[in-house]
Formats: structure tokens, sequence, C-alpha cells
């Protein structure tokens, strides 16, 4: 079982995914919180029962799936529904976060969260790797990425927390400001810093 926690976050685009599958390519064992997040309103569990019943349902498609864009829209205008929904899922979601980062067998894990910094995921990790570039690079890769207006884009970098903020509060710090071909030596340094963390954490148990 890996009992080091790599924590690895950053804002919407900022090349987390990216950065994450460079790792899951040295074998380390990754936890996707956004996978997660999706899996625990798959049909059949409990907290999509809670929310159809709450929002009615015109909040599933035909085939008994969650309207994610439908429920993001009325979450996004409405701060009360997104307390309710925050309450029922963060739970759920720490929960099947906890059980796959045991069933974890690398020197050490990483948890790829979005909201690691914003919720109580951050208490699960022995250290905060951050994604970092400038605000108006995120805003052009999440655009293109998502085929999204920059306005959409914006109003959700709004609603995380600011660039500032993120690198206040982290151990180590990945730039991806650059070409992609420059996170590869970016990696392998912080992949041998984390195994000599793990390795020495693991020591003082
Ligand atoms: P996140 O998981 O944080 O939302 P992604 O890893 O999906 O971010 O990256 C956002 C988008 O930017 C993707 O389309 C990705 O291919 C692209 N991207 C990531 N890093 C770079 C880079 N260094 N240069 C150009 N595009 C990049």
């Amino acid at each position: 079982m890996s009992r080091y926690i790599v924590g690895l976050t950053g804002g919407i685009g900022s090349g987390k995914t990216t950065v994450a599958n460079l790792f899951g390519a040295k074998g380390i064992d990754l936890v996707d919180a956004d996978i997660v997040a999706r899996e625990i309103v798959e049909p059949g569990q409990p907290a999509l029962e809670a929310i159809a019943e709450r929002f009615g349902t015109d909040i599933l498609a035909n085939d008994g799936s969650l309207r994610r864009a439908q429920l993001r829209q009325i979450v996004f205008t409405d701060p009360q529904q997104r307390i309710w929904l925050e309450q029922l899922t963060h739970p759920l979601i720490r929960r099947r976060i906890l059980d796959q980062l045991n069933q974890a067998q690398s020197s050490y894990a990483m948890l790829v969260s979005p909201l690691l910094l914003e919720t109580n995921q951050r208490q699960l990790c022995n250290h905060i790797l951050v994604v970092d570039l400038p605000e108006s690079l995120q805003l052009e890769r999440t655009a293109r990425r998502d085929n999204n207006s920059l306005e959409q884009v914006k109003a959700i970098m709004k609603a995380q927390t600011s660039r500032a903020n993120r690198l206040k509060q982290a151990d180590s710090r990945i730039d991806n400001s650059q070409q992609p071909d420059s996170l590869n030596k970016q990696v392998d340094d912080l992949h041998q810093q984390f195994l000599s963390l793990a390795t020495a954490h693991n020591e003082t148990r």
C-alpha cells in the first residue's frame, strides 16, 4: 500500500491531466477526483436518486444518466442548491477517494483534484504539487479544449481559488507555461524527490 500521497492540483485547464499522465507512465498509481465525482452519480448510485428527488426527473436523460450540464446550470446560479449538492456529494467523493488510495501499490500515490485546496481532500495528502501557468494561457487552453467562450471559462475560473492562493499552499510547483515537452524534465526531477520523501516518510512510521 502507498503510504505517501502527493496531491496534484491546479485550475481548470492548467494541465493536471497532462502532468498526471506523465507520473502514471512512471508507474505511479493515480486517483482522479473528477472521475470519482462522476462515478458517484452513475445510475444506480444513491446520490443520483437523491438528486432526482430534489430536482425532479427532468434532471435525468432518457437512459437514466445525469444531465450534468443542466445540474451545473442550476447550482451555478443558486448558491443554496450548490451547498446542498456539495453536502451530498463531497463526503461520498472523499470516501471513494480514500478507498482507491488505500488500494494504491506504487512507492507513492497521486491524488489529482481540481478542488484539493478548496475541500478537506488536502488532508489526505502529504505533499501538495501545483500546476502553474499565467491565467491568460489557462483561459486560452481551456477555451480551445472545451470549445467554450472565454466568458464561460472566466466564470469557472472565478469560482475557483486564485493562482496566488494556490501557490501559497504549494509544497512544489510545476511550470506549464511552455511547450508540453518542458514538463518531462520537471516530472523526472519531482518523481525522484517524491521517491525520497516517500522513503523517509515510511521510515519514520
Ligand atoms: P486540466 O486537467 O488541468 O483541466 P489538461 O491537462 O486537460 O488540464 O490541459 C488543458 C488543455 O491544454 C488540454 O487540451 C491539453 O492538451 C493542453 N495542454 C496542456 N499542457 C499544455 C502545454 N504545455 N502546451 C500546450 N497545450 C497544453
